[in-house]
């Protein structure tokens, strides 16, 4: 067994979740799963902390926490990211609705909230 580190970690709020799964799919590592209908974070090595997440949830549910977990784990999460980028749901930019087929997109951090943008709407966020 690996041993702990203290370090940033994705957090479910089960009394926030209403299980409507739209967190699972922006997770490339595969860490979240519905589970009798509540997101949870399934494999602490596969969840690398990023927070791309963060901005599906409806409800507020996910956050990032710093707690002890194990460390994420690259080579467990590699085939799991192969897998999902067969079958994955584009994201698009909270600005102007161009998924990434269209345009490359940029996740940001605004007032507690996790979006994307695209790259046609960034230079506006940052010159307004
Ligand atoms: S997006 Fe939010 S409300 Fe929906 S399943 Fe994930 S944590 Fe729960």
């Amino acid at each position: 067994m690996s041993s702990t580190i203290t370090r940033q970690i994705v957090r479910i709020d089960e009394e926030l979740c209403n299980g409507c799964g739209l967190c699972v799919s922006p997770c490339a590592e595969g860490a979240i799963e519905l589970i009798d209908g509540k997101a949870r974070v399934v494999r602490d090595e596969l969840c690398d902390g990023a927070g791309f997440c963060l901005g599906v949830c409806p409800t507020g549910a996910l956050t990032i926490e710093v707690r002890e977990a194990v460390p994420f784990d690259h080579a467990a999460a590699e085939p799991i990211i192969a897998e999902k980028q067969r079958t994955y749901i584009p994201q698009v930019c909270f600005r102007c609705g161009t998924d990434e087929d269209h345009a490359p997109l940029l996740p940001v951090r605004q007032q507690g909230r996790s979006e994307w943008v695209c790259t046609r709407c960034l230079p506006t966020l940052i010159h307004g």
